[in-house]
């Protein structure tokens, strides 16, 4: 065995990597993790962690609004800092860097804060100019945020400057349909902006049941946001009062005070080093790799969102441990990649795990489909005109449910645990036994029609 100065050489400290570099430190391994950022990754610096933050803020517009008819008087209209909140969000964002930081080093991790690159199968050179060797080669960069190359680009923000603005525009123009955008544009909606989403199709957040996605739609036009579809981006004009207007295909001009890309994420490969070791990367430069994470070198691997296989969090992790446990552990681990939960933290959020009513359709033939639309009872006394829907694909033959869609007030936090009924391959049937809890939200899942 060559003499390395690791036996694991980690780029990235995101969700992936730190989970990869600490559970293989925890099994023995000498590991290096290098990190030119933040310890924390996309996920907890400017993410996942201050988007959720900034949410719960946002909710505070309608929850206080609704407050008068559950009698509480709030002067309305009520003043919102946005000073505040942002530096209250940016200092829990320290608070969790700062523990990543520290369960790295509890573990023996040790932490090179510096970008590394590539320079062969086994060695990685730092910023610094020095070179380091590892028996492994772990790449966890992540990936960063995709922006078309129309004229007046470099005027439009990204997902991750949005968490610094100094000041809530009035006017925000959102380009893409999708996670970020949808999230933001609740967010800058309930702080007082007006928010315009344009995107080059016709779908907002494509991959999500249609029935649930046209529920958003419908609300958040209700809530006054705008939409325009099939409209391409043509540029960016910034005019001398730092007014932007937006030509787009198919429709007028408009003019807004930010713009904000959020039209989808690329994998952090460029400059990377990877093709001295022969590490392959598909078109959109996601590095390929098996179900063992080994890219097409012996000895680099890759997780996370630079593979561009599912781009969430708890996938990245997941990988993570299993790399670690597979090659530190004498624990060989794949991810198990079917029915992965997920959410999209809108106004109101709407949340899926398994196929939508359409795949289930095109895959199975026979589809059951059971749905509850009702209005929550907290909506009713608030006399907000929001329904809520639920959606349950089952198996035509078996009644094993495929499929669970749901839009509403909390649904991401009532699908993590359905979640689990419809990966352990219950039926409809049995959701049905169980008695509902009631009044939930949730009892829907039991009564359905
Ligand atoms: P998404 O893939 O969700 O959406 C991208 C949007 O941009 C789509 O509407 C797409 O249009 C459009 N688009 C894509 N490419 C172009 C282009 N070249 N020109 C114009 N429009 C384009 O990406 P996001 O940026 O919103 O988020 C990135 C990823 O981060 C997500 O896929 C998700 O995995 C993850 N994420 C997860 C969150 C969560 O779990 N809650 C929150 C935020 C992000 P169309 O679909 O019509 O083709």
């Amino acid at each position: 065995m060559p003499d390395y100065d690791y036996d694991l050489f980690v780029i990235g400290a995101g969700s992936g990597g730190t989970r990869a570099s600490r559970v293989a430190a925890a099994h023995g391994a000498k590991v290096a993790v290098a990190e030119e950022y933040r310890v924390g990754g996309t996920c907890v610096i400017r993410g996942c962690v201050p988007k959720k933050l900034l949410v719960y803020g946002a909710h505070f517009a309608e929850d206080l609004r609704d407050a008068a008819q559950f009698g509480w008087d709030v002067p309305q209209p009520c003043a919102f800092d946005w000073k505040r909140l942002r530096d209250n969000v940016l200092a829990e964002v320290d608070r969790i860097n700062g523990a990543y930081t520290q369960t790295l080093e509890n573990n023996g991790v040790e932490i090179i804060p510096q970008r590394a690159v590539v320079t062969g199968p086994h060695s990685v050179r730092l910023a610094d100019g020095s070179e380091k060797t590892a028996a492994r080669i772990l790449v966890a960069v992540g990936a960063h945020p995709a922006v078309p190359s129309c004229p007046g680009h470099e005027h439009g923000i990204t997902s991750n400057e949005a968490f610094h603005l100094d000041a809530i525009p009035k006017r925000v123009l959102i380009a893409g349909a999708g996670y970020i955008a949808n999230e933001f544009a609740g967010i800058f909606h309930q702080f007082g902006a007006h928010v315009i989403i344009m995107n080059r199709t016709q779908d907002i957040l494509r991959g999500y049941d249609l029935s649930i996605r046209d529920r958003l739609l419908q609300i958040s036009m209700m809530k006054g946001l705008e939409f325009r579809f099939d409209a391409a981006f043509e540029g960016i004009d910034k005019g001398e009062d730092g007014c932007l207007t937006v030509k787009m295909s198919n429709h007028e001009p408009v003019t807004v005070d930010m713009v904000m890309f959020a039209t989808g994420r690329l994998p952090n490969t460029k400059g990377l080093g990877l093709e001295t070791a022969g590490v392959d990367v598909d078109e959109k430069g996601a590095i390929k790799v098996d179900d063992r994470n080994r890219s097409t070198c012996e000895s680099i691997f890759a997780i996370g969102d630079v593979t561009n296989r599912v781009q969430l969090t708890p996938v990245a992790i997941r990988e993570g441990q299993a790399f670690a446990d597979t090659f530190y552990g004498d624990k060989p681990t794949t991810v198990d990649y079917g029915c992965i939960p997920s959410a999209v933290f809108s106004h109101p959020p709407l949340a899926g795990v398994g196929m939508t009513e359409s795949e289930a359709k095109q895959k199975l033939g026979s589809v059951a489909v059971y749905s509850s639309d009702f209005r929550p009872m907290k909506n009713v006394l608030a006399g907000r005109n929001e329904r809520a829907l639920y959606k349950m694909v089952c198996d035509g033959e078996t009644g094993r449910i495929v499929g669970l869609h749901m839009i509403g007030p909390d649904v991401p936090e009532i699908l993590q645990a359905a979640a689990i009924a419809v990966k352990a391959g219950l039926t409809k049937a049995q959701f049905d036994e169980t008695v509902a809890l009631h009044p939930t939200m949730a009892e829907e899942l039991v009564l359905m029609r």
